[in-house]
């Protein structure tokens, strides 16, 4: 299955494409995790990427389209793939569309999970996730056992720099900006699933797993 997984930021989306991993074996593509991985290696990409990114702002479409369609382009995303992040403006939609039919693909569901904006403020500034694994804990509803060390790997706990002050207020601005014309993208497209989450993720994410079931 082809799979978009949409929201805005700390709807929740890392923790849901965790958990879609484990009961369906395809490629999860984070284009927010590639760009952290460039910007950590101190690439080019990642150079060019990170003065986006501090500032709460999307990375040029051109930029992210490359990306994601070298990546689309590899065999393990042959028979289906879960894209996190991607696409977050209506040209990377359809550009999106564009490289899938060309191969005889289309998107098979676009899942949003809705969260209200103050609870997505509260759990971005309570988010940290652990360096080595990333998985990702929240300091008020799902804190580590042991303060700044992640439960999974004993890995250093660190909180994303742009999940700090005005970066979280751009980006929720961005996503009202950019993002949310998707939704009537793909809602044309008969593809969107709305899904409510704020609930606890297990409850969320069997609300996901029922419509995939229902889909398949
Ligand atoms: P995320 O982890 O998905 O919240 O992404 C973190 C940051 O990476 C975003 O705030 C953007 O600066 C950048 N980014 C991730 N995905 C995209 C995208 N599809 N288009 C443009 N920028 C992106």
């Amino acid at each position: 299955m082809n799979i978009v997984l949409m929201g805005p930021p700390g709807a929740g989306k890392g923790t849901q494409a965790e958990f879609i991993k484990k009961e369906y074996p395809i490629p999860h593509i984070s284009t927010g995790d590639m760009f952290r991985d460039a910007v950590s290696r101190e690439t080019e990409l990642g150079k060019e990427a990170k003065k986006y990114m501090d500032a709460g702002k999307l990375v040029p479409d051109e930029v992210t389209i490359g990306i994601v369609e070298e990546r689309l382009a590899e065999a393990d995303c042959q028979n289906g793939f879960l894209l996190d992040g991607f696409p977050r403006t209506t040209v990377q939609a359809e550009a999106l569309d564009r490289v899938l039919s060309s191969n005889g693909k289309k998107i098979d569901v676009a899942i949003n999970i809705t969260v209200p904006n103050e609870i997505l403020i509260k759990r971005l500034s309570g988010r940290v996730s652990c360096k080595e694994c990333k998985v990702v804990y929240n300091l008020q509803s799902n804190p580590p056992s042991t303060e700044g060390i992640c439960d999974k790997c004993g890995g250093e706990l660190i909180q994303r720099s742009d999940d700090q002050g005005e970066t979280v207020a751009e980006r929720l601005k961005v996503y009202q900006e950019q993002t949310n014309p998707l939704l009537t993208y793909y809602a044309r497209q008969n593809v969107l699933q709305e899904i409510d989450g704020n609930r606890d993720s297990k409850l969320v994410f069997a609300d996901i797993k029922n419509r995939l079931e229902s889909l398949r």
